[in-house]
C-alpha cells in the first residue's frame, strides 16, 4: 500500500488505522516521505515500512541550481535541467556520472540508516520514457512512431566518453544511435550499476529494495507481441 503520511495526526488514531490495514491483509507500506511517528506506529502494528523514492528523476530546486551539469542531455543536446521533456517535473539525472552515483547513494544511505525504515522502493529507476504509450500521444501532441531525439537520453560528455572506453565506438559517428544495440546496452548497464551499488548499501544494513519496473514491463510486453504471445 502506498501512502503520503500527513503531519500532526494523533498517534492513537494512527495506531487504530495501521492495525486495520494489518487486519485487512496488508503487510507493507510505501511511504511517500519520511515521518518517524507514522513509520514507528505502522511497525508496531506488524507492517513493513518502506520509503518510496524518486531515484533518477530529481527536480529539487536546490539541486537544479547547484548542479545543472548533473542532468541528462538528449540527442538534440538539450539538458533536462533547462528543457524537461513532456512535463516540468521530468528532471532526469545522468546515471553515468560518478558525482550523481555518489549523491544517490548518500541519499539512500541517509534513509536506510534510520532504524524505523525497513526498506526502500526505487521509483523512476530508469531513463526518461523514450516512447510513451500510444493513448498518451494526443495529450502531448506527438507521434512517437520512432525514437525521437528530444526524448532520447543521455548524450552528455561523460556518457560519450565512457561508451567509447567500454565499447570502442564513438556515438557521434554512429548514423542511427537509437538503433545501436551496444549503445542501448551501455545505458542499461548504467542503470544496473546504480541499482547494484544501492543493493550493496541495503545489504550491509540488511534492508530490502523493491522497484517500479516500468521499462521492464514495457519491454516484456513488446517482446511478447514480437514473438506472437498474447499480453502479460
Ligand atoms: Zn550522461
Amino acid at each position: 500500500m502506498w501512502i503520503n503520511p500527513k503531519e500532526g495526526e494523533l498517534e492513537s488514531e494512527l495506531a487504530i488505522r495501521y492495525k486495520k490495514y494489518y487486519e485487512a491483509g496488508i503487510r507493507g507500506i510505501f511511504f511517500g516521505k519520511d515521518n518517524e511517528s507514522h513509520f514507528r506506529i505502522a511497525k508496531s502494528q506488524g507492517l513493513e515500512t518502506h520509503r518510496w523514492l524518486w531515484t533518477m528523476n530529481r527536480g529539487d530546486k536546490a539541486l537544479l541550481e547547484m548542479h545543472p551539469e548533473w542532468y541528462a542531455i538528449n540527442r538534440k543536446g538539450e539538458s533536462c535541467a533547462e528543457k524537461p521533456p513532456y512535463v516540468n517535473y521530468y528532471r532526469w539525472l545522468c546515471p553515468s556520472k560518478e558525482d550523481v552515483q555518489q549523491y544517490i547513494l548518500d541519499d539512500i544511505e541517509s534513509v536506510l540508516e534510520k532504524d524505523y525504515v525497513d526498506g526502500i522502493h526505487l521509483d523512476y529507476i530508469r531513463y526518461c520514457d523514450i516512447v510513451l504509450p500510444v493513448n498518451l500521444w494526443k495529450n502531448y501532441h506527438i507521434e512517437q512512431i520512432r525514437e525521437l531525439p528530444e526524448y532520447d537520453y543521455c548524450y552528455c560528455e561523460t556518457c560519450r566518453m565512457k561508451f567509447k572506453e567500454q565499447f570502442g565506438m564513438n556515438i557521434s559517428e554512429i548514423e542511427y544511435p537509437e538503433a545501436s544495440l551496444s549503445w542501448r546496452q551501455f545505458r542499461y548497464n548504467s542503470i544496473t550499476n546504480i541499482v547494484n551499488n544501492i543493493a550493496k548499501v541495503a545489504k550491509k544494513r540488511d534492508k530490502k529494495i523493491t522497484a517500479a519496473v516500468f521499462q521492464l514491463l514495457k519491454w516484456l510486453e513488446e517482446t511478447y507481441v514480437r514473438i506472437g504471445l498474447t499480453g502479460i
